[in-house]
């Protein structure tokens, strides 16, 4: 048995596998960047072609979509989705306890109240019975999270929103490529929202996001609200005329141009990528006390992050808190080299955005519907459960190439479970 890094032993991972790295940037996205730059045009505030409508038509093409409208950010997405679909002050918006700030912010933004509700345990995903107990009068819509790239339950979902006539906005940032029954996600519902955010699964060279839908009118709203308002219509020059309220969520021509290249790229990553994680993660099922993730039948899972949990009594160490078993593991593993990590320290209705409610002055949105706030430390129970039990390996993963890498990162886990005495000790002494 060798010895853990921890305690003076060879780390499994050596060094000179640090530059396995996401994302991956390739002569051909410098090249995509650097012909936007001495194209004609770098906004897209015009009728006709450029980087951001050739994006739009190859990702709806690619994915399936009916219609794409390319914007700022997976924030500004998720904000111009509901905004395009009427949902204002008064209006409550179901979203799940468990994912990025920027799902619960965006009801917010439009002056609507998020209400968070639990999630599942396998997939981490919405719970759709918690979601049906939360409904009232005053809500309008679901905002599922596809975290990590695991599409959530939209039969359910669907069949949910269906009863209580809701809309659904998909929250699939983290999933670009994931599919539910063949479908890809983001148009299952009424929009999807995608993050084309620089360490997102089809990135950008910095910030960017797009919505997508089967309904050519909300699209055109979409695209209006991006524009002040205005309306870009082919074959007519821009009057400078709003007829409704809007924001300034354009993209700009470069990173349509890099997100362009990375896009030619997809298919062939996601290949390596299916591959590569698939394996890993039957190598680690294997281990006791670890549950590894898991795409549901009839799904594809995108991989974006993958969530390990640890479970003290499996792992004989009956009435160790699992958080101290989560740090124990933390601290072997990083030493070994595997850059285990949290991600979501808090469920999002302890965030003091939502438990203090500070949103627009005078209590708005939530003084308008009355609705009770959060209590941090409260509800909940299997958002903290993960929270308490789990880490993550991020980023690195996702390159093509990670295969071997992901092979030593298997080795260090069983270094590690092969010390399982040292495992004990240090969570006992956390405990
Ligand atoms: C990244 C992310 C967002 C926000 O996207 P940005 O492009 O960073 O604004 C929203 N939701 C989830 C689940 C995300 O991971």
């Amino acid at each position: 048995m060798s010895k853990l890094a921890a305690f003076g032993g060879t780390a499994t991972v050596p060094r000179d596998w640090r530059h396995v790295q996401w994302p991956l940037i390739e002569d051909e996205d410098r090249k995509a960047v650097l012909d936007a730059l001495d194209g004609p045009r770098l906004v897209s505030d015009t009728d006709g072609v450029n980087a951001v409508s050739r994006l739009e038509e190859d990702w709806a093409r690619r994915f399936g979509h009916e219609a794409c409208v390319a914007v700022s950010s997976g924030t500004a997405a998720l904000a111009l989705a509901l905004a395009a679909l009427g949902i204002g002050p008064g209006d409550e918006v179901i979203v799940p306890a468990f994912s990025f700030i920027a799902t619960g912010l965006a009801p917010v933004h439009q002056m609507a109240v998020p209400v968070f509700a639990d999630i599942d345990p396998v997939t981490f995903n919405i719970d759709p019975d918690d979601v049906e107990r939360r409904i009232t009068p005053r809500t309008k819509a679901i905002i599922p999270v596809h975290l990590h790239g695991a599409p959530a339950d939209m039969d359910r979902l669907t069949a949910i929103a269906r009863r209580y006539d809701l809309a659904i906005v998909e929250d699939a940032a983290q999933a670009p490529g994931a599919t539910h029954r063949g479908r890809p996600v983001g148009a299952i519902g009424e929009a999807g929202a995608f993050s084309l955010q620089v360490s997102k699964n089809i990135p950008t060279c910095g910030e960017g996001g797009l919505l997508v839908t089967r309904d050519a009118e909300l699209a055109a709203r979409m695209r209006r609200g991006r524009q002040f308002g205005e309306d870009i219509d082919a074959g007519r020059d821009r009057d400078y005329i709003s007829y409704g309220l809007g924001w300034n969520y354009k993209m700009n021509a470069l990173q349509a141009a890099f997100t362009l290249a990375q896009l030619d790229r997809f298919d062939a990553y996601e290949r390596a990528r299916q591959e590569n994680v698939t394996g890993f993660l039957a190598r680690l099922a294997e281990l006791p006390g670890l549950t590894v993730p898991t795409a549901l039948p009839g799904t594809t899972h995108a991989w974006h992050i993958l969530r390990f949990r640890f479970d003290p009594a499996a792992f004989g160490l009956d009435g160790v808190r699992p958080e101290a078993l989560r740090s124990a593991l933390r601290r072997l593993l990083r030493a070994e080299g595997v850059p285990m990590s949290q991600y979501q320290l808090i469920p999002l209705p302890d965030q003091k955005v939502f438990s203090d409610r500070v949103g627009f002055g005078s209590g708005y949105p939530w003084s308008v519907t009355g609705a009770p706030g959060t209590t941090a430390g409260e509800d909940y129970p299997v958002t903290r459960a993960v929270i308490a039990d789990s880490l993550t390996v991020q980023k690195r993963h996702l390159h093509p190439g990670a295969g071997e890498l992901l092979d030593l990162y298997a080795d260090a886990f069983e270094k590690v479970w092969a010390n399982r005495d040292m495992v004990a000790t240090l969570a006992k002494a956390a405990s």
